[in-house]
């Protein structure tokens, strides 16, 4: 038993699962950078009032968040969520709007860990700040969406409602108080809890009990106003216009305070319910000013990189990335022939290995082919005093034949180009 293990809900990722977790996020880099967003680098800590807005109400808040006074009496917290960190950071340096921002990282909550749960898990997450355009909350559901396409994914469901303003929102919640209280009686004791502190958060209850009274709770879609109503409604024919599968699901509240009108989740067709949730988002028009900016709308979306990693394994999708060397480099002539033949063929371009601590030649090809290479280039004292080296493809057929040391880094990397244009691309 070693003395330090990660703390429960931590987790070290060695490949293949760390660099899926990389592919993951450049996947996402290269859908939303086509679009038009730039990368946010926010810190992981933040003042402990940035997440105020994300409610008094929710457990977020009030049970789960990773705060503590720092040595300059600073009460901080590491980020639970990335959203309010990113329009802190738009407050503090003003970028020109609309500003459409994406970021990556892991974020920490004090949750319960199981499957699909962690304390420290990863998102990716896109803003767009300063447009309350229904057409930029079309453009964030569908980048969600195409890019769980693009992943392989395809049990994926889109589920959409709305919230109203933060006036209509509250109307609403009254309403659903007055409901609630006079059913409270066969609420769970949980339920009747959070009824006291926001109703709101009774409709995130998953508990069976309080099924059947929270499904017959007055919806949302009977506080809204002309302008929300008009609003949603345009987001989807938004949809609709793009061929985009949702369902109106107007119990969907999502478990942060901030959100005000368009709300959205994608639920992962084969993960348990408590956690089937890959990601969502919605409008946040009120945060950046409760965060002492001016009057600025927003929308954004959060993905959960994890839970989406375990929907693709439950769909048989995106595979970690093979690493494969290029070229395996056997030396079992001792000296630097294999750091300097690795070393200029690194710079060439193409993934160089070599073996360590003089082991024999069997050992070295053993090495080699668990490389993946597609090259073996030995080094064997016979054909090093003729001025040359063995080129050992590891592939297919094993052909085998010698090459010149001079030139030779120019030689292989002739070799290789045919070799991988053959076999096509690899992921380099
Ligand atoms: P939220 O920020 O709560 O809206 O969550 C957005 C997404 O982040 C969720 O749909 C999950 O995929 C993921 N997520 C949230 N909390 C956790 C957690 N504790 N562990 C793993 N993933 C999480």
């Amino acid at each position: 038993m070693p003395e330090f293990r990660t703390s429960p809900g931590f987790r070290d990722l060695l490949h293949p699962a760390s660099s899926r977790q990389r592919a993951f996020v450049d996947a996402f880099a290269s859908i939303v950078e086509a679009a038009g967003f730039e990368l946010v680098v926010p810190p992981l800590l933040e003042d402990v009032g940035v997440f105020r807005r994300l409610g008094e109400a929710t457990d977020v808040v009030t049970k789960e968040m990773y705060d503590f006074v720092d040595k300059g009496d600073r009460h901080v917290v590491l980020r639970p969520e990335q959203t309010a960190g990113v329009c802190r950071a738009f407050v503090e340096h003003r970028p020109a709007v609309p500003w459409k921002a994406w970021c990556f990282g892991p974020n920490f909550r004090y949750e319960r860990p199981q499957r699909g749960r962690y304390r420290q898990f990863e998102q990716v997450d896109v803003e767009v700040l300063g447009t309350d355009d229904p057409q930029a909350d079309v453009e964030v559901i569908a980048l969600g969406w195409r890019f769980f396409a693009a992943l392989g994914l395809s049990q994926v469901r889109l589920l959409v409602n709305s919230l109203g303003t933060s006036d209509e929102r509250l109307a609403h919640m009254e309403s659903l108080r007055t409901y609630f209280e006079g059913r409270a009686g066969e609420l769970s004791e949980q339920s009747r809890a959070t009824l006291a502190r926001n109703p709101l958060r009774v409709l995130d209850s998953k508990r069976a009990e309080d099924e059947a009274v929270i499904a017959a709770a007055p919806p949302v879609s009977e506080s809204l106003g002309d302008e929300s109503s008009a609003h949603f409604a345009a987001v989807l024919a938004g949809l609709d216009a793009l061929g985009i599968p949702y369902d109106v699901d107007d119990r969907l509240v999502r478990g942060l305070d901030y959100y005000v009108r368009t709300t959205f989740e994608y639920a992962g067709g084969t993960l348990e319910s408590a956690q089937n949730a890959l990601g969502g988002g919605g409008r946040y028009d009120g945060l950046v000013e409760d965060l002492g900016g001016p009057s600025t709308p927003g929308i954004g979306l959060a993905l959960g990189v994890d839970r989406t990693l375990l929907a693709c394994d439950d769909e048989g999708v995106f595979p970690a990335p093979i690493r494969a060397a290029d070229v395996f480099v056997v030396d079992v002539t001792g000296g630097t022939n294999a750091t300097s033949l690795t070393d200029e063929l690194r710079q060439l371009g193409y993934r160089a290995e070599r073996a360590y601590d003089g082991r024999s030649m069997r050992s070295q090809m053993k090495a080699a082919d668990r490389s993946g290479a597609e090259l073996a280039v030995i080094y064997a004292p016979d054909e090093l005093a003729d001025g040359s080296v063995v080129v050992r493809r590891l592939r297919d057929d094993g052909e085998q034949f010698t090459v010149p040391i001079d030139g030779l880094a120019t030689t292989l990397a002739e070799h290789l180009d045919s070799l991988i244009s053959n076999t096509g691309p690899k992921t380099r």
